[in-house]
């Protein structure tokens, strides 16, 4: 049954951050098997070649496998490559297999080369609330074709040395993707990740970043936790993996933060 708000329109967000090892794959899983354990239709789209979102989903990747390549290739449609994840039967995976790692040069000479992934998910089946986009640690092609695919943007910060270098660049690359592609593209929700309240440096980013930021930063903040590292290497979340720890529990009320701001906010 239902325990958090369906949205009345479908929320499509690119989780992006050109930095590498922030959280954006850790936080696209997790609030992806939040949301579906909630009783909402979620959909992962795992735009990172290294895979790692379909990995900790438990999402067969090997090659040949259907995947977001082929997709954005137009080769097959979304709902030709999605596969259900073992341990949340809401939520659906598009994975990146390793074929994934060319199409940033393929798409150079491709028609429509930053709309495809747009076109795609327009052909997505009418019962998912939520797609979640993780993408590249970069600010290619594939982020682009992210971004001009979603209506808002999700960053992950993690709390550390240097975590606001590269973020003006961001933000930068998305103001260009709203004035030629995508002028809807909304930068809705910041979550701080991999916070350690022992430290004063975490507590100084997330000062700064709220400071910012204002009321996009969600009020929870996701603790550095070895729950949340562990996790992905038994294919799974850690909101199966081990439902009552800190960094479960945290996801958890960031789903419900991101689920109950609903739509009526982001215009
Ligand atoms: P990105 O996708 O931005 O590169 P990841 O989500 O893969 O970042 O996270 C980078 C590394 O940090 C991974 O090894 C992941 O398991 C670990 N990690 C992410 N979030 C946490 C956390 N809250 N606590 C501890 N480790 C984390
Ligand atoms: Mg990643």
């Amino acid at each position: 049954h239902l325990t958090m708000p369906r949205p009345r329109h479908r929320r499509i967000f690119s989780v992006a951050n050109q930095k590498g090892g922030v959280g954006k794959t850790t936080t696209t899983v997790n609030i992806g098997v939040a949301l579906a354990l909630s009783g909402l239709h979620v959909l992962v789209i795992d735009l990172d070649p290294q895979g790692n979102a379909s990995t900790a989903l438990g999402i067969e990747r090997t090659s040949g496998t259907p995947s977001s390549y082929d997709v954005l290739l137009g080769e097959l449609t979304a709902a030709e490559a999605i596969q259900t994840c073992p341990d949340a039967p809401r939520l659906g995976v598009i994975p990146a297999t390793i074929d994934l790692a060319g199409a940033e040069i393929e798409l150079v000479g491709m028609e429509n080369r930053e709309n495809r992934l747009k076109m795609a998910i327009e052909a997505i089946p009418a019962e998912y609330d939520y797609v979640l986009i993780d993408c590249p640690p970069s600010l290619g092609l594939l982020t682009v074709n992210a971004m001009t695919a979603t209506q808002e943007v999700l960053i992950p910060i993690q709390c550390e040395y240097y975590a606001l270098e590269g973020l003006g660049q961001l933000l930068r690359n998305i103001d260009l993707v709203k004035q030629h592609l995508n002028p809807g593209l909304l930068v809705s929700t910041i979550l701080l990740t991999m916070y350690d309240s022992r430290t004063r440096l975490a507590e100084q980013v997330a000062a700064e970043v709220r400071s910012h930021f204002g009321d996009k930063v969600l009020t929870t903040n996701i603790p550095r936790s070895v729950k949340v590292s562990e996790a992905p290497g038994y294919s799974q979340s850690v909101m199966t993996y081990d439902p009552g720890s800190r960094g479960a529990l945290s996801y958890l009320d960031a789903a419900r933060e991101i689920a109950e701001r609903g739509t009526k906010e982001i215009a």
